[in-house]
């Protein structure tokens, strides 16, 4: 069926208008897909200066809860005033021809509704990690993007990140051979106050916000799904913070292979975000892997030394992120981190967590 864009407007309904959007977002593929950026903190920020280096993303509207720091965003991405929604008339981003996706970035447990109510606009979706707080949710997401036939990534940086896109090529090419063990560690000292402690907004601690970067890394490293799951959680400082989330996750997986891994997690100190993969010719190790900009590849397998720090600076990989979902956008291809893949790390936190004898 065709539809020009003035049948599109006579469609009258939001929802009927919804149904037939994806087809006219198909992006011809010199068009920069526009995107509605929601939640202006501080990973939107990253991601508007990473997009803005792009030729084929560019910020062309905000959804905020605060006007007036909406408005200066807007003058310094040139998005107009009329493109400007809050949480209450964000679904009328439907007749915004300028907006082709949403990159939501709000408190975890906001992810479903907002990824559910673009989807129903007929916008494409790049959600921020981790993908919700529970299984449900995440399945929900999934099954509401491809309803409206939209695309759904999970901003994943990593995936999209030159260090450990090297890493994972040398455990791949075998230069380790049998990778036989993996350890891997993100933390840091959380501030009172912060949404991350709230169970509501978080969906739980450290493991849902920097742990689920170590439970990924032990994915890609491997290449394989791990198939048993052991862990232990603990709150050591008893000051208010950790009143409904944990402070501690320590957690062992074991995967098909054989390979193990072995990770920590914490709210309650400066932990390196880390990974060391141990195989039977050698090691490699990426210091600051899941940091901005300072990543630092060493390894030492079969007589070869490697010294490889990254220079490349914070907006780089954002920018190869927002590069690759464009590009998926623009030529119908599905992202390489797509919406199953947060549902899978969401299963093995809610396994992380039963394990540990808490429910998620
Ligand atoms: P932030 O606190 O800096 O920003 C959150 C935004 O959501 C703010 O603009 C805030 O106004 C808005 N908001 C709306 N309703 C809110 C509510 N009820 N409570 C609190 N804030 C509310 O958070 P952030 O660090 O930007 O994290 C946002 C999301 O991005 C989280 O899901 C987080 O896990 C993810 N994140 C990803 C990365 C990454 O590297 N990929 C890094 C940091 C954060």
């Amino acid at each position: 069926m065709m539809l020009t864009r003035r049948d599109f407007a006579k469609l009258g309904t939001l929802s009927l208008a919804a149904r037939f959007a994806p087809a006219l977002n198909a992006q011809a593929p010199t068009k920069k897909v526009g995107y509605a950026v929601i939640g202006l903190g501080r990973i939107a920020d990253h991601f508007m200066r990473g997009a803005l280096n792009t030729s084929n993303s560019q910020t062309t509207a905000l959804v905020s809860g605060h006007r007036d720091k909406a408005d200066r965003i807007a003058a310094q991405y040139g998005v107009p005033s009329g493109s400007i929604y809050n949480y209450e008339n964000f679904d009328e981003i439907v007749r915004n021809p300028a907006v082709d996706a949403v990159y939501v970035a709000l408190p975890n447990s906001m992810h479903a509704e907002y990824t559910i109510r673009a989807a129903k606009a007929g916008k494409h979706v790049l959600c921020e990690k981790p993908m919700s707080t529970n299984v449900a949710e995440a399945e929900a997401m999934i099954a509401a993007c491809k309803a409206a036939n939209v695309k759904l990534m999970i901003a994943y940086r990593c995936h999209y990140e030159p260090t450990n896109l090297r890493a994972i090529k040398l455990i791949r090419d075998g230069a380790l051979g049998q990778v036989q063990a993996i350890e891997s560690t993100f933390g840091f000292n959380m501030a009172p106050g912060e949404w991350r402690l709230s169970k509501k907004l978080a969906g739980g601690g450290p493991l849902f916000d920097v742990g689920i970067y170590s439970l990924n890394a032990c994915r890609y490293l491997t290449g394989e799904e791990p198939e048993h799951i052991a862990a232990f959680v603990s709150t050591i400082d008893h000051d208010g913070r950790f009143n409904e989330v944990e402070e501690n996750v320590s957690w062992t997986m074991r995967f098909p292979s054989g390979i193990v891994a072995a990770c920590n997690t914490t709210y309650g100190a400066p932990m390196e975000g880390y990974y060391r993969v141990h195989g039977s010719k050698g090691w490699l190790q990426v210091d600051e892997a899941f940091s901005y900009d300072g990543l630092h590849l060493h390894a030492d397998f079969s007589g070869t030394q490697l010294d490889e720090p990254n220079p490349s600076q914070d907006p780089s990989h954002f920018q190869a992120e927002a590069d690759h979902f464009s590009h998926c956008v623009q030529n119908n291809l599905e992202p390489k981190s797509p919406g199953e893949e947060g549902l899978r790390d969401m299963r093995y936190i809610t396994q992380i967590y039963h394990s540990a004898g808490i429910t998620a």
